[in-house]
């Protein structure tokens, strides 16, 4: 993994004049990592920005999210973005709209998982469940150092029986453990779905994915666009992931959107 600006210069030759098809995690790549989901929030300054790529005509703008698809449209706030939540399970833009997975039946095993898991954790100080519709949330950021290895091992013997009977699937990102339908389906799958809808958009113009994530559930998507297009981790440089490049913090996604789009300013200049 290449820190990113230090190959700049070839980063932007991959991006040429090619149409960007950019894909945003929110949490640790937008915003920090704060105590508490509902505390992430956008910047004017990063929500001005992407208002201003998205109306750009070579650049579309997805943002991946692992929250409810509503809560990371709110956060958000802007039209002309596709959003995607529950780490690729709804999907929803300008002119599309899907659930990929069947709720009903899932719903009644979340719920029962849901209460096995309030009961374990009633004694862990700190921790919470975040209902997200289609998969559930437990964040365990809050809890002390010293309760970690206790609350892993309760977590574990309260859901192990539900993944054996193949039931849910467990997934561990940063201080949280998702909970999920048990599909092969995530960020990687769903970005090639976007993949293929926005090239046919495109029809017949280049273009070149961009992906930018901080977390373990990101490293699906960066594996996906392994050949296909630029990925970047947000985090420091031993850290384990299969993207191509890093940049250190949301400061400096901020300041790579800020290039990104002043490149496409440029292009549209040249062309008039
Ligand atoms: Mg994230």
């Amino acid at each position: 993994m290449q820190k990113l600006w230090s190959e700049w210069e070839n980063v932007k030759k991959r991006m040429g004049k090619k149409a960007l098809m950019l894909f945003l995690d929110y949490d640790g790549t937008l915003t920090p990592i704060v105590s508490r989901p509902e505390l992430a929030i956008l910047s004017a300054e990063t929500r001005g920005l992407l208002r201003e790529l998205s109306e750009n005509e070579s650049c579309k703008i997805a943002i991946i999210s692992g929250r409810a698809l509503s809560d990371v449209k709110e956060k958000v706030g802007l039209e002309n973005l596709v959003y995607v939540g529950n780490h690729g399970l709804e999907i929803e833009g300008p002119k599309l709209k899907h659930v990929f997975f069947e709720f009903d039946e899932f719903r009644a095993i979340l719920d029962k998982v849901k209460t096995e898991l309030a009961y374990v954790l009633s004694v862990f100080k700190g921790s919470f469940i975040e209902d997200k519709g289609l998969s559930l949330s437990l964040h365990f950021r809050m809890v002390s150092p010293g309760k970690l290895i206790a609350l892993r091992t309760a977590v574990r013997e309260a859901l192990v029986h539900h993944v054996a009977r193949n039931r849910i699937r467990v997934k561990r990102g940063k201080m949280v453990f998702e909970i999920r339908p048990p599909i092969n389906w995530n960020k990687g799958k769903v970005v090639l779905w976007l993949l293929a809808r926005w090239e046919f958009v495109f029809a017949g113009k280049k273009a070149i994915p961009v992906y930018i994530g901080d977390d373990a559930t990101d490293e699906d998507a960066f594996t996906a666009l392994k050949g296909k297009g630029l990925t970047i981790f947000v985090g420091k440089p031993g850290d384990q992931t299969a993207a191509q490049y890093y940049l250190k913090d949301q400061n400096q996604v901020l300041v790579f959107l800020r290039k990104i789009l002043t490149e496409k300013a440029d292009d549209e200049k040249k062309t008039l």
